[in-house]
């Protein structure tokens, strides 16, 4: 008998170099393995899995408790159809979800959807083994921390707070179900070194998920332990990585001695490496990011949004125009290939601030090295996600539309309107074009990555 099986949902529209090693079924996995647990993982995005195969896979599992990672927001409706249909096949078995969006969305997920027992909210490891404890005892379930459930006949819904998960060394490294698959695929092995993030971005859930359960925003695994799991996959003929932490660096001067010990670890290993990072402009540091390269940092996804200050004032990023440029300088200096994470357009965008952001990026992107290979999306849109301040000031204004399964927007600014409509109107008529080109492109960049360690 199987106690828990973990699924990743496949969301289809993901370009298959983004399908990754998922850590968050792995360290959930890892948790209940190590108190004598039995969990297998379906990994359904990494597979390609259909919605048919990864029903008829969950359907044919012997496990007690069924937990579904809605890791992304346009899931949700997707995760629905799902237990839905597993209910209808007759599994009996516990279904609970966890991730993101479900954590600031339980009470809509319980109210609509009858088969589903519980939703996992924040960090799951604790919940989870809890949760699994009780149901593989026959004990009552309903009373768990961190845990959102039913509660009366009248539609309430009741969630009582768990702490977070604050040292992170007390976590058993992630399962490494997966690794044959990636392996054979020659792709990259992600690895968290650190969880969540200092900054408050109001297009952001990262800052208010890891904040559900109190604590600091932002934790790390100590470099000991960050060295140790990479030598242990080194061992296994890993050689290139993706830190897929929010927020690699981390506060102040804490963060950078963190990461200037992790990288001095590296080369006193004399692993041959290669990685990628994401941070934000603010950490950018020439001398840290130097010793950075020489361990083998060799991408760096950089949180820039906008090059105008009323922009950037707007989804309180707390950094200036002048620091955007400068870490982009800094990072096209050492020569570290840096992509972009920018933000051309949201709801209150006016078209003198579209015109002063896109001007300006233009600039950049003629004299900054590395800035106009940086940039993946010209008219990007902002996506509104549960739980963001941006969520909740559109709802404050009315201007958020759908529901729990996503939302949209107007964009109050007609020219502004006119733009993204025209854009996305010729995104839908271009886009397998579009996506076979984005593929080349990624692949390229990546094959790039190897060749330059
Ligand atoms: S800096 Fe990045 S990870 Fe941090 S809150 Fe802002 S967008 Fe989110």
């Amino acid at each position: 008998m199987l106690d828990v099986l973990l699924v990743k949902l496949n969301y289809e529209p993901v370009l298959s170099a983004e399908r990754e090693f998922d850590l968050g079924t792995a360290y959930l996995a890892a948790a209940l393995r190590r108190q004598g647990f039995t969990v297998e993982i379906i990994d359904a995005s990494l597979e390609e899995l259909s919605f048919s195969q990864t029903a008829a896979r969950i359907v044919n599992s012997p496990a007690k408790i069924i937990g579904l990672s809605i890791w992304l927001h346009r899931l949700v409706a997707y995760g629905e159809r799902l237990i839905a249909q597993l209910r209808r096949a007759g599994v009996t078995s516990h279904i609970t979800v966890g991730s993101h969006s479900p954590t600031f969305l339980y009470a809509e997920l319980l109210r609509a959807n009858g088969g589903l027992d519980s939703v996992v909210c924040g960090e799951g490891e604790w919940t989870l083994l809890e949760l699994t404890e009780r149901v593989c005892q026959g004990a009552p379930w309903t009373d768990i921390a961190g845990l959102a459930v039913r509660s009366g006949e009248d539609g309430g819904v009741r969630l009582q707070v768990r702490p977070a998960v604050c040292e992170l060394d007390e976590l058993p490294p992630p399962a490494l179900d997966y690794l044959p698959h990636i392996k054979k695929r020659g792709q990259f092995m992600s690895i968290l070194t650190s969880r969540g993030c200092y900054g408050k971005c109001t297009f952001c859930s990262t800052n208010p998920f890891y904040r559900t359960g109190g604590g600091k925003p932002w934790r790390a695994h100590s470099p000991e332990r960050v060295l140790s799991e990479i030598q242990a996959l080194h061992a296994q003929g890993i050689r290139h990585f993706g830190w897929r932490d929010d927020n690699f660096i981390g506060p102040g001067r804490t963060g950078k001695e963190r990461a200037r010990r992790i990288a001095e670890l590296i080369l006193a290993a004399q692993l041959k490496i290669s990685f990628y990072i994401a941070c934000r402009v603010d950490d950018v540091d020439r001398e840290l990011f130097a010793l950075l390269k020489a361990a083998g940092l060799r991408q760096v996804f950089l949180g820039v949004e906008s090059l105008s200050a009323r922009r950037l004032a707007a989804f309180n990023k707390l950094v200036t125009v002048e620091e955007n440029i400068a870490a982009m300088q800094v990072l096209g200096g050492l020569e570290i290939p840096y992509t972009l994470g920018y933000i051309m357009l949201s709801p209150d965008t006016t078209w003198a601030e579209y015109r002063e952001s896109s001007t300006r990026l233009a600039e950049a992107q003629r004299i900054v090295p590395g800035a106009e290979r940086g940039l993946q999306d010209a008219f990007s849109a902002v996506e509104v996600l549960p739980g963001t301040a941006i969520a909740e000031e559109l709802r404050n204004a009315k201007l958020l539309r759908g529901d729990h399964r996503g939302y949209t927007y107007i964009f109050l600014d007609v020219r502004v309107r006119l733009l993204h409509n025209a854009i996305t109107m010729l995104r839908t008529l271009t886009r397998p074009l579009a996506r076979v080109l984005a593929e080349a492109v990624r692949k390229e960049a990546r094959r790039e990555m190897r060749e330059t360690k």
